[in-house]
């Protein structure tokens, strides 16, 4: 496949997705209230705010995430 052929790929399945929407899958569990969530089909990577709205995992949040699951199971002594 070459460079091109994945950039059409790609496009495509962002196509399919504004579409129908992203297929989102539960990536991973930070709290029982928040998660990180991906698009089966373009790897779109989604977490929930505060407000529990679906937003972009930026780079941010990511870390936010990180530091609210360690502090989340360190107060639960689960590590
Ligand atoms: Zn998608």
């Amino acid at each position: 496949m070459n460079a091109l052929e994945i950039k059409e790929n790609l496009l495509s399945k962002k196509l399919l997705c504004s579409f129908f929407g992203h297929n989102l899958v539960i990536k991973r569990n930070v709290t029982p209230n928040f998660r990180e969530f991906e698009c089966t089909t373009c790897h779109l990577e989604l977490t929930n705010n505060a407000k529990g709205e679906k937003t972009f995992l930026t780079p941010h949040l990511r870390d936010v995430n990180e530091t609210l699951f360690n502090f989340y199971n360190k107060r639960h002594h689960l590590v």
